[in-house]
């Protein structure tokens, strides 16, 4: 019974594995079930039952007014934060309501990349270093950080710009090392929150090219909350919050 409940919003097309009927196959990035956010002893309810699968190497927009629960939801996704109530899986992993701390982390240091409308770089460190600062965290030795951020920074065409100290880059290089920093760890889950909020047009339109050649190459799973129709018609898929429910959910 409840894998058939697990199993309804799947796409036709994607045709379960051999794992067929698991609630969260590893073809699920992303496994929503009945989300609740609650803040101030249950007053505010940001998610009010909020589910959804997404399926990797899916590109989803969220959208939705302000104060309608995107960056709450973005916050769980991200492993930076835990639900209240309901069930939520990521690459596979169920998020335990109660869980340690540590599982949260590691969960988010192996999966999952973030990019911040504002970067969120340390300003003073060089683009390198902010770039091999999550594989710090995983303690990836010196040699092989520094041959993946050379990497990551010719990727994101900044390779000349390696040891700039962040604070001497333009806003738009600002972004790509994030995106640069946000692919360290190898994550299968690339998640904005406003990644082209703080861009110009042009800008924003070179990091959205730039995220979807990334895709292209590594399979990423990306999902942004964005108030930019332009940007939000780039993903394959939207979902529309509204006071903590989804209010639409299409392919475009
Ligand atoms: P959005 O990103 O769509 O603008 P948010 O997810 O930031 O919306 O917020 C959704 C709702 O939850 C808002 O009413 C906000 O005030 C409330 N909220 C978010 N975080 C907290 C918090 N830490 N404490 C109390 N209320 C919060
Ligand atoms: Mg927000």
């Amino acid at each position: 019974m409840n894998d058939e409940r697990q199993r309804a919003p799947r796409r036709a097309d994607g045709a379960a594995g051999p794992g067929g009927g698991r609630s969260a196959g590893p073809d699920l990035a992303i496994s929503a079930r009945d989300l609740v956010r609650a803040f101030e002893d249950g007053r505010v309810r940001a998610l009010d039952g909020v589910s959804f699968d997404v399926e990797r190497g899916e590109t989803l927009a969220v959208m939705g007014p302000s104060g309608s629960g995107k960056t709450t939801l973005l916050n769980l996704l991200g492993a930076l934060d835990r639900p209240t109530s309901g069930r939520l899986a990521i690459a596979g992993e169920e998020v335990v309501l109660g869980g340690h701390d540590q599982d949260l982390d590691r969960l988010r240091a192996r999966e999952i990349g973030f990019i911040f409308q504002l970067h969120n770089l340390i300003p003073t460190l060089s683009a390198r270093e902010n770039v091999e600062l999550p594989m710090m965290g995983l303690r990836v030795p010196r040699a092989a950080r520094r041959r993946r951020s050379e990497e990551l920074l010719g990727r994101v065409g900044l390779a000349d710009r390696a040891d700039f100290s962040v604070k001497k880059l333009s806003g738009g290089e600002r972004q790509r090392v994030a995106v640069a920093r946000a692919l360290a760890n190898r994550p299968h889950l690339l998640l904005g929150d406003e990644p082209t909020g703080s861009l110009d047009s042009r800008t924003g339109t070179e990091v959205i090219d730039l995220l979807l050649e990334l895709r292209r190459e590594h399979g990423l799973t990306i999902v942004l909350v964005t108030h930019d129709p332009g940007v939000a018609s780039r993903m394959a898929r939207i979902v529309e919050l509204r006071d903590g429910r989804v209010s639409g959910d299409r392919r475009v």
